[in-house]
């Protein structure tokens, strides 16, 4: 995937509405719309509605996923935040700040850097704040007999102890500790990777792994399993969604509705085959456990869900390039045994999200290629979305400064104004439609090189399709097949190398505190340029006014280091090699300057540019006639981050245990 980051797209748009809607600390608060949901037919919206119910119903199975602790926190806060009455008003602000960024990063731990934030008030002062909630009528999640005091007591470490269970993911774990122990997310419970020698997991993606009594259990995600009440909602909205579909569409739901039920791998990769064989459908849905961040071995699947329809003025740019797959794959500067020979057909659209929960939402990537499953990839294919409207909401929502600050000379400065937003979103689309997909790795892993390379494997991956995108971005191929204009072409390289070179600067922004990247397309990033830094003539360290630039000199020069260093790349993927990358992941690409970091904070702070956002989506409501069926969906946006987390949030209550007072 592509992660969000500040990028691409012009879109012509009412000039003035409203995309940023609020800074709350480092994260910008943006609306997302979605302007071609009114030119769908009656029959397509309807399956949105559908669609949407499902990605609703089971967002609360990440937020379990990623903190066990995280629905009791999130229900505690949204109980007060519901009856705020009577409440201290400098400790209703306090706890207004952190349940707006528990939201948006979904529990306590920062989307970025996976540490741990902490409510800035008193314990005293919060217990105050909820008992003037339950007064007011507030209903908490006590356990059974428990009082709101001991369920405070409880969750005390939880919400005020930075140090306990401090990271999320940790993939470069402390002394003493493996990435497993020193991992606060909730899909592996009391295992270490040493206990894992010899264990064969027969549900990899799709489970939680507990140590009971010595023994290692794999507790099944699907009906009658672990998130069942979840997932049976889930399929409920499926089901009733099937009807609306496209038939290739209605296929892949009934496999998606039969993986829940049996939780078995043979199931999810025949839905994965049945979502990838659907090449034409206007609408379309990714929902389940898919991507592997969250865990630091790779493996584990986080759900999410989106709901989105194509956006056909902007999908005839990565339609040309999927279309010259093959060509890209014959090009690749790697060793020709890893070229694949009949690149199966990449689809690959310009979507508009309705709808993101889960790992996908309220923090957005901007670009997906899926499935993951390397076996279905080489067999039949991927499918590739670009998010138009979320690129679209980040470039309305930048500010200009960002671009400026960071630029070594004018001439920079300009290039990035004029054409950072169109390289952007050229080169995300080329990290999912020939970047991903690309590639053969060898047979002996299996087609499961994430088991070779265990928490390298993301990194990894994501350089191989960040180095794919920016090797082939200076091809004379692109002015070729009509992607890019050839008298803008050279100025076009010059500003994305710029960028990706500034970037690795910027970056560091998001980390405020320690000295170690764990986010995997950071860390891909970073270590891409320090690569080059290292390996090259193509990057300068230059200072001003006590200010640091790195400064992209020779594009020749970094578009060649790019192809040496893919080669690499794609050798390690290929081959599973664990040593060559971890060696070039934390050589390069997980530590940083501190001070370097400090000077970089300074400059965004005293420009305010925000270090991530958090994204409100649109809201659907249906029209019924007397006989209650839909006549009408109607599209809305509530300009309010709050109003739609309790209103997604009360969609599931019914399915967990609340007590009133
Ligand atoms: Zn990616």
């Amino acid at each position: 995937m592509t992660p969000s980051g500040p990028a691409p797209a012009t879109t012509a748009s009412p000039a003035d509405r409203t995309y940023l809607l609020e800074r709350i600390d480092e994260a910008a608060i943006v609306q997302v719309y979605a302007d071609g949901f009114r030119n769908l037919s009656l029959r397509e919206k309807t399956l949105v509605w559908h669609l949407s119910r499902a990605a609703i119903a089971g967002r609360d199975i990440f937020y379990d996923q990623r903190y066990a602790h995280n629905i009791d926190m999130r229900d505690v806060l949204e109980a007060i935040v519901m009856h705020a009455t009577g409440i201290d008003p400098a400790t209703l602000a306090e706890i207004r700040r952190y349940t707006k960024l528990f939201w948006i990063n979904t529990g306590p731990y920062n989307n970025i850097t996976a540490r741990k934030f902490v409510l800035q008030c008193a314990p005293e002062a919060f217990a105050a704040a909820a008992r003037a909630a339950q007064a007011a009528g507030a209903a908490f999640p006590l356990r059974s007999g428990e009082t709101l005091d001991q369920l405070l007591a409880r969750l005390e470490p939880m919400f005020f102890d930075v140090s306990f269970e401090p990271t999320v993911t940790s993939k470069t774990p402390p002394d003493g500790e493996d990435i497993l122990t020193a991992s606060a997310n909730n899909l592996h419970v009391g295992v270490s990777m040493q206990d894992l020698d010899g264990f064969a997991e027969q549900h990899p993606l799709n489970s939680r792994l507990v140590k009971k009594d010595g023994r290692l259990v794999e507790e099944v995600s699907r009906i009658g399993g672990r998130y069942s009440r979840y997932i049976e909602e889930i399929v409920r909205h499926l089901e009733a969604a099937i009807p609306y579909a496209t038939e290739p569409m209605a296929d892949a739901l009934r496999a998606l509705i039969r993986f829940y039920r049996t939780g078995e791998a043979t199931d999810r990769e025949a839905y994965d085959i049945a979502w990838v064989r659907d090449k034409a459908s206007s609408v379309d849905t990714i929902n389940g456990f898919v991507e592997v961040y969250l865990d630091a071995r790779s493996i584990k699947g986080a759900w999410e869900a989106l709901v989105f329809y194509v956006n056909p003025e902007k999908t005839s740019q990565i339609r040309a390039l999927a279309e010259h797959a093959q060509w890209f794959e014959d090009h690749m500067p790697w060793d020709p045994q890893y070229r694949k020979a009949g690149v199966r057909g990449v689809t690959a659209n310009a979507i508009d999200v309705v709808i993101e929960t889960g790992d996908s939402g309220p923090i957005t990537p901007v670009g997906i290629n899926l499935p993951n499953d390397q076996g279905v990839r080489e067999r039949f294919g991927s499918k590739s979305v670009s998010l138009t409207n979320i690129n679209e909401a980040y470039d309305k929502s930048t500010l200009p400064e960002f671009r400026i600050e960071f630029s070594w000379s004018p001439e920079e400065a300009g290039r990035a104004v004029t054409w950072s937003a169109f390289a952007g979103e050229l080169t995300t689309n080329m990290h999912e439609v020939i970047g991903h997909g690309s590639g053969k790795v060898s047979e002996r892993l299996n087609g499961r090189p994430q088991a070779a390379l265990k928490e390298q494997f993301s990194a990894i991956e994501e350089s191989r399709a960040d180095l794919v995108a920016l090797y082939f971005v200076a091809d004379r191929k692109l002015v070729e097949i009509g992607l890019v204009a050839a008298e803008d072409h050279d100025a076009i390289v010059r500003a994305e190398y710029e960028s990706y070179t500034r970037n690795a600067l910027v970056q560091l922004r998001r980390i405020r505190e320690g000295t170690q990247i764990e986010e995997d397309h950071m860390r891909n990033r970073q270590m891409i340029v320090r690569w080059l830094m290292a390996n090259t003539s193509a990057i300068d360290v230059r200072r001003r006014d006590d200010k640091t630039y790195y400064v992209m000199t020779d594009p020749k020069a970094f578009r060649d280091g790019v192809g040496r260093l893919l080669a690499d790349v794609q050798r390690i993927k290929a081959e599973g090699d664990y040593q060559a990358a971890k060696a070039l992941v934390e050589t390069y690409g997980v530590h940083f300057d501190s001070a370097l970091r400090d000077e970089v904070v300074a400059r965004v702070d005293r420009l305010k540019l925000p270090s991530y956002t958090g994204f409100v989506m649109p809201r659907l409501e249906t029209v019924t006639d007397e006989a209650a069926d839909i006549t009408d969906v109607v599209i809305s946006y509530p300009l309010d981050l709050t109003a739609q987390m309790l209103e997604y949030s009360a969609a599931t209550r019914h399915l967990r245990t609340m007590t009133a007072p």
